[in-house]
């Protein structure tokens, strides 16, 4: 960290900052200009010297106080320079080869998923997506068939060999998630629930944090320092579109975003077309652009009939539309020397 102080300020207030970094066992290390003194912050700020920023300001004579390093340690590359390969059932996330979760955004009915798992499957998904706890805006519209919806999703599991990821949205139904999925998913809504994610930072599941639609990507890593710091270091990072002024699109794709994100930290980072755009044309072009920018994962909503849908059914893909776009897929991913991750079976 590094003290600025105002223009003007006595030999006395830089000796009283230099007394206050001291007490907190660290070193402070000055440079006195023609103008302005600097205080250079020497040693590790742990949790409680935290606040030493805000304390540093109110100081009349401090014009402002400036972190040097990050706002996180573990979802850092500076922690880990290589990058973090999270292994479900034999899939490799974050490795060489790209990987695609698809499925229906939300579980419905038997024969739905089921149709859906194995029709992904035969395209080439190696993880089945599926909500069973569904969070959504109005709190009288479909909110997903609960435990029914896990129970489904495991059935599909075994019947497809397809690992699955969830969304956990409450931690009261965090042990049933546990029970039933492979991969826990946070939603975008929940990004900064932290007793939450102080919860799956416990969970022996992979977690797969979504960017809050609102959040800056400092705040989304650490969000998933939370996670990382209750000892769970499989995180993977999921780009699902922002807020902006725009309304042709339900989100923006922040392929930006989502690049700062794969050079920052060594998280693999997931891109998710479909709700970042909330229409099923745009789903392909916004998917490879993401494989194009480096995601090491999407995940795609697809529905056997998206017009009856009961959720999301404008950005859902039909099978065929999803058929397609894995063919695609499978060439741009060659291209960008990312293959397709492929069931052995
Ligand atoms: C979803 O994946 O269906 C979903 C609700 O995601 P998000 O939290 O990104 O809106
Ligand atoms: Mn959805």
């Amino acid at each position: 960290m590094i003290v600025v102080m105002k223009a003007g300020a006595a030999r006395k207030d830089v000796d009283s900052v230099m007394d206050l970094i001291r007490e907190l066992g660290l070193r402070p290390q000055p440079i006195f200009g023609a103008e302005r003194t600097i205080v250079g912050v020497v040693g590790a700020l742990d949790e409680e010297k935290a606040g030493l920023i805000e304390q540093l300001e109110s100081f009349p004579f401090v014009d402002r106080a400036v972190p040097v390093s990050r706002p996180y340690k573990f979802a850092s590359r500076d922690w880990r320079p290589g990058k973090t390969i999270i292994e479900v059932n034999g899939v490799k996330i974050g490795g060489p080869q790209l990987v695609i979760m698809a499925g229906p955004c939300t579980v419905e009915s038997r024969g739905q998923l089921l149709e859906t798992a194995h029709a992904v499957k035969e395209a080439g998904a190696t993880i089945l997506r599926g909500g069973a706890f569904k969070p959504s805006t109005s709190p009288y519209s479909f909110h997903g068939l609960g435990r029914q919806g896990l129970e489904l999703l495991a059935e599909a599991s075994r019947e497809t060999g397809l690992p699955v990821i969830t969304e956990v949205l409450d931690p009261d139904d965090l042990a049933a998630c546990e029970e039933f999925a492979n991969i826990l998913q946070i939603g975008t809504r929940n990004m900064a629930n932290f007793a939450l994610l102080r919860k799956v930072g416990r969970s022996r599941l992979p977690i797969m944090l979504k960017r809050g639609m609102a959040s800056t990507i400092d705040e989304w890593l650490q969000a998933a320092e939370y996670i990382l710091a209750e000892g769970n270091s499989n995180v993977m990072l999921c780009e699902r579109g922002i807020r902006t002024f725009e309304t042709s699109t339900r989100n923006t794709f922040d392929v930006n975003g989502m690049a700062v994100a794969l050079e920052r930290s060594h998280l693999p980072v997931v891109a998710d077309p479909s709700q970042a755009t909330g229409h099923r044309y745009l789903v392909p072009p916004v998917s490879k652009a993401a494989v194009a920018a480096g995601a090491d994962a999407l995940i795609i909503e697809v529905h056997p009939d998206p017009a009856h849908a009961k959720k999301d059914g404008a950005q859902s893909l039909t099978i065929p539309e999803f058929q397609k776009l894995m063919a695609d897929l499978k060439i741009l991913a060659a291209a960008v020397n990312r293959p397709l991750s492929m069931q052995d079976s």
